[in-house]
């Protein structure tokens, strides 16, 4: 059965990169009828914090997301011990004492001499009797993976057929000298044991996913399909690492984006389809397919989910933002009509409290000089609040006759002189809404 996970670790909160993988993982399982797990890789018990495995929640169940099963690394580390000693018996796993100083003017050197940095398994050729000394005076070393010097191959659901000389990468550090499992091998156990078929994760993943198959064979595992997408970039192709911190899920809900628009867009882009917006989550993974995605760096531009949330809302009825107009103090009975008459004229739902604050105190009015007079003349015979469906356009009529004005010459200074703005909703459905009179200096 198709299986498959999203693993943020929770040493921060998740962004609209780990957006991209968790969506395309939980699409393939959704579209085969599988299994999405959603893994927490809380091995390093320094940097991951509740806080985060919280907010990871929140955002997936947010964004409708959802999984069958959660899984904490941190709860499965006797199952990593006993990959590690399976490995330690087969030889394939082996003790090092250099410290980071040692190994970076290791690297150091290998560059000045135009090699590649690679570990040069110094630590295979030592002696039981100098691990014990080094041991003494070091404590305990990091374990490596012994790599078998070959091609690692697979073909890549994105970036087609892949091949990575295992020569040319350093021997994975599996275990810290601190004894902490990493990721490299905690994952390869998980996969392996939660039956995971299909891996799909950033591309500056590639290297892992070659020693990782290396790790899975020798354990006896089968090796899931694997694809890398490409990493996002901001709109000119610059890099977005620094950015990422505020393009949390968290922080563009905040915004007001709407889950659908960010979906929407993390589901295409970087894709041969285009980007459009869908109401439903079934619709698109009806229409994914991770080979339409291209293996080149995705230009990512924020400013692109303002136009899908709006549209979106636009689609919606009351029910969907029913509670945030009744958190804004609206009257129930004038609910449906607030929100008929907003809906086409917002970016985010943030913006229905401007609306409802300009109906409830009145508008800052804009009035021209030339309209001046026009405008105390029109207002005089206003009648008060509150207003009706034929209250535009009986005002308007009365004020034709009075003083001649007619099409934009009669309407637009009403409506700046009502709203503050040239331009918005209806203003016969939105004067049922005006509570104040407006006052104009
Ligand atoms: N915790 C890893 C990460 O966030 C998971 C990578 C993977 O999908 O294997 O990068």
């Amino acid at each position: 059965m198709t299986t498959t996970r999203f693993a943020p670790s929770p040493t921060g909160h998740i962004h609209v990169g780990n957006l991209r993988t968790a969506l395309m993982n939980y699409m393939i399982a959704r579209k085969a009828g599988g299994t999405f797990i959603l893994r927490i890789d809380d091995t390093d018990q320094e940097r991951s914090k509740q806080e985060y495995i919280d907010q990871i929640q929140r955002d997936l169940e947010w964004l409708g997301l959802t999984w069958d099963r959660i899984e904490y690394q941190s709860k499965r580390l006797d199952r990593y011990a006993e990959a590690a000693d399976k490995l330690r018996e087969m030889g394939r796993f082996y003790e090092a004492f250099e410290t980071p100083t040692e190994l970076d003017l290791k690297r150091k050197k290998q560059l000045n001499m135009g090699k590649p940095p690679v570990y040069d398994r110094a630590a295979l050729a030592l002696s039981e009797d100098e691990k014990a000394t080094l041991r003494d005076e070091r404590g305990p070393g990091v374990w490596r993976f012994k790599l078998d010097h070959e091609r690692i191959e697979w073909e890549d659901g994105i970036l087609g057929h892949t091949s990575i000389d295992a020569a040319s990468v350093s021997d994975p550090v599996l275990i810290r000298a601190d004894g902490q499992v990493l990721y490299t091998i905690a994952s390869v156990v998980d996969d392996t044991e939660m039956g995971v078929t299909n891996v799909v994760r950033g591309s500056d993943h590639v290297t892992n996913t070659a020693t990782q198959i290396q790790i899975i064979r020798a354990l006896g595992g089968v090796v899931p399909e694997f694809a890398h997408h490409s990493l996002l970039t901001g709109p000119q192709g610059e890099a977005l690492s620094k950015r990422l911190g505020v393009l949390s899920i968290k922080d563009l809900r905040a915004q007001g984006v709407e889950p659908m628009a960010l979906l929407s867009l993390m589901a295409r882009l970087g894709s041969a389809d285009p980007v459009e917006l869908r109401t439903d989550i079934d619709a698109l993974i009806e229409g994914f397919d991770i080979s339409r995605f291209g293996a080149a760096p995705t230009k990512f531009d924020e400013r692109d989910l303002f136009p899908l949330t709006a549209h979106y809302l636009q689609q919606q009825p009351l029910s969907a933002v029913a509670d945030d107009i009744a958190a804004l103090g609206v009257p129930d009975e004038l609910a449906q009509r607030f929100w008929t008459v907003t809906r086409d004229n917002i970016t985010t739902r943030h913006d229905l409290a401007g609306w409802w604050a300009m109906c409830r105190e009145g508008a800052t009015p804009v009035v021209a000089e030339e309209d001046r007079e026009f405008v105390a003349q029109a207002l005089e015979m206003l009648p008060p609040p509150p207003f009706t469906d034929d209250t535009w356009a009986n005002w308007t009529a009365q004020v034709k006759e009075a003083t001649g004005r007619k099409g934009k010459g009669l309407f637009m200074p009403l409506r700046l002189a009502l709203t503050g703005q040239k331009s918005g909703p209806d203003m016969s459905d939105l004067m049922p809404l005006l509570q104040k009179m407006p006052q104009i200096g």
